[in-house]
């Protein structure tokens, strides 16, 4: 586990900044939510966690280690996205065994942590199936179970659950808690639902237009909102 910070961190593609200098401090093991509306930067900001974005200035740490310069594989991150990612030609085996594969990891352990994977998911029974057989339930599954074989300090999700319908989508959020609850592994969850945000968090980073607006747990922002944004934002039915 980890504890992670943004310093002062900035982004411009080319000349148009789009995170105008984001300070938000995430406890080790703790369950961070950043929301936001569309295209206020959370899904920026998370890229530049993974690595997947250079930060045009300020600083990111990973257990108290600068990451700027480190690449994405060295960054002890897992990252589940929006759209899944599954690679349609293997098996669901395959798919969580993938990053051990690249790695050159031995057959048996490869078999080991995708058993405690898939044991920890319920998706042992489904090991030999393709992605087009499987729900989209089982596929989110999929996805989150390749990132728990990779043990890493820190989890990143980008909109897990927006393909998914109402009820599944509870289904998951809950799911995801209790994996939390599990693994007590540090996890930064990007959201523009305010009723998930609610609902999951420990702590809630509420941003805008590439600022943040509010940090603090669900009930302070609530209850004690720092300006209408963030009482509009969080205050407002989904
Ligand atoms: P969110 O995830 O909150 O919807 P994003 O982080 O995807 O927002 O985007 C933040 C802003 O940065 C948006 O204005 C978006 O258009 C812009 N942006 C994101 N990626 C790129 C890119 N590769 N090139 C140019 N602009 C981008
Ligand atoms: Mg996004």
């Amino acid at each position: 586990m980890a504890n992670v910070a943004f310093r002062n961190v900035r982004k411009a593609f080319g000349p148009v900044e789009v995170l105008h200098g984001v300070d938000v401090d995430i406890e080790d093991g703790e369950f961070v939510v950043l929301v936001g509306p569309s295209g206020c930067g959370k899904s920026t900001l998370l890229r530049m966690l993974a690595g997947l974005e250079n930060i045009t200035a300020g600083d990111i740490t990973i257990g108290n280690r600068v990451v700027n310069q480190v690449p994405p594989k060295d960054r002890d991150i897992a990252m589940v996205f929006q759209n899944y990612a599954l690679y349609p030609h293997m098996t669901v085996f395959d798919n969580m065994a993938f990053s051990m594969k690249l790695a050159k990891a031995p057959k048996a352990v490869m078999e080991s942590e995708v058993a405690r994977a898939a044991k920890i998911l319920g998706l042992e029974q489904l090991l030999q199936r393709y992605p087009r057989q499987l729900s989209g339930g089982q596929r989110q599954r999929v996805a989150m179970g390749r990132a728990i074989v990779r043990n890493p300090q820190v989890f990143l999700f980008d909109e897990p659950l927006s393909n998914l319908d109402a009820k599944l989508r509870v289904q998951m959020r809950a799911e995801i808690k209790e994996l939390h609850q599990r693994l007590k592994v540090t996890t930064v969850y990007v959201t523009h639902d305010q009723i998930e945000a609610m609902t999951m968090a420990d702590k809630i980073v509420v941003m805008n237009s590439g600022n943040v607006e509010q940090a603090g747990r669900p009930l302070e922002l609530y209850d004690t909102p720092a300006n209408l944004f963030v009482a509009g934002f969080i205050g407002s039915p989904a």
